[in-house]
């Protein structure tokens, strides 16, 4: 997703979506609802001077609001429940062998079109869980519109992203529509959201902080590291344990899946099974892992790896193609530490003690990967023909 922001010749223009929002939010039929990444929070300051990793959620969410969005959630909220399902189906994986292992994160779109396009025998490894924008997207349209009692039709669900990829993915499969509506209907990068606030005139810098709407946008810290590399693995190993053990681990903070080493791997025995995990983030990383996998698979050999999280960025989503421009290490590794503060400092810290996520399966899909969790909160993937191997 980097290179339109990177062109060098300057060929390939962004492709700037803010009127399109702008005309929503003043469309009277409209009931415009916002959500954003974790990434975006630890970002959009540095457009406003503030320094850089500054956590600023308060201040975004207050400011959409003055944008005119009728409710603001947060995408936190959506990894959380991305969380629940993805350790569930890694849970099954492992122990009831539903599927391949190891299981691959399919949270980034930069990723997913990757493997589609060149690796399509890692099909398989794939978790069928959503990202967590769209799952925000889906159940705005059917779980929030429903107990608010709107029309899902009148429903325009606008997403805050650190990333180009998420354009795209917005429309990859009918599964994005599974609903009946589009999941998300506009995707917005951190720059084009840094320039909305200024064409709105809101003083960024001075405006109180305001709460999202609970509904869809209470988090808990695992739902917060998913911006950083190695934060959806570290996220999935606190639920995951919990699953397979019925209680907490006694630390929650995972550190080998932490920093910006290109593949991180490591280690933990979960009710004396041992869990094998890597973290892999930039796209050229992964190669040297999914080659691991196929050489064990090949010769017959226990494999190298139980769960794998992949990233197409240069240190995760903190560095993602929609951030500010000129990502450096020290930027990465500040703004990953602005999110890693804000999860240390919560008051939960694991997605399945999220209440709202609670209320979410009680009041609505059922139990965790029920018919109505896999048909609104699932997804597929196809190998691309013309890149057959
Ligand atoms: Fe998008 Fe990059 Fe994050 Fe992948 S790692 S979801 S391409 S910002």
């Amino acid at each position: 997703g980097q290179c339109s922001a990177h062109c060098p010749t300057g060929a390939i223009v962004e492709y700037d979506e803010t009127v399109d929002v702008w005309n929503r939010l003043q469309d009277p039929d409209a009931y415009c609802v916002v959500q954003i990444a974790p990434a975006v929070r630890v970002a959009v300051g540095e457009a406003f001077g503030f320094p850089m990793g500054a956590n600023l959620t308060g201040k975004i969410y207050a400011s959409l609001r003055r944008m005119g969005f009728k409710a603001v959630f947060d995408t936190n909220f959506g990894a959380d429940l991305t969380i629940i399902e993805e350790a569930a189906e890694f849970k099954s994986r492992l122990l009831e062998g539903t599927g391949a292992l190891p299981l691959i994160t399919s949270c980034c779109p930069g990723w997913v079109d990757f493997m589609e396009k060149f690796h399509g025998d890692m099909i398989d490894h794939f978790s069928s869980c959503k990202s967590p924008h769209e799952m925000v997207g889906v159940l705005s349209k059917t779980y929030y519109a429903e107990k608010m009692g709107i029309d899902p039709a009148r429903i325009f669900v606008v997403s805050v992203m650190p990333c180009t990829a998420k354009k795209s993915e917005i429309i990859r499969s009918k599964e994005m529509s599974s609903s009946g509506y589009q999941d998300v209907d506009v995707s917005l990068t951190t720059r084009e959201f840094a320039r909305m606030i200024k064409q709105s005139g809101i003083d960024f810098v001075g405006i109180p902080e305001e709460q999202p709407d609970h509904m869809l946008g209470a988090y808990t810290g695992a739902g917060t590291i998913f911006g950083a590399t190695g934060g959806v693995m570290e996220a999935a190993l606190r639920t995951a344990h919990y699953y397979v053990t019925g209680e907490d681990a006694p630390r929650v903070d995972f550190e080998m899946t932490r920093g910006l080493k290109g593949v991180k791997e490591g280690k933990l025995t979960v009710a004396g099974k041992e869990i094998r995990v890597a973290v892999a983030h930039g796209l050229a990383n992964v190669e040297q892992v999914l080659e691991k996998v196929r050489t064990a698979r090949e010769a017959g050999e226990e494999l190298p790896y139980h769960f794998i999280e992949v990233m197409a960025c240069a240190g995760g989503c903190v560095g993602g193609g929609g951030q500010p421009y000129g990502a450096t290490n020290e930027l990465r590794t500040k703004r990953a530490a602005g999110l890693y503060q804000e999860d240390q400092a919560g008051l939960w810290r694991c997605s399945h003690h999220n209440p709202y996520i609670k209320e979410l399966y009680a009041d609505f899909l059922g139990d965790i990967g029920s018919h109505k969790a896999h048909d609104l909160l699932h997804t597929g993937y196809q190998v691309l023909p013309e890149y057959k191997r």
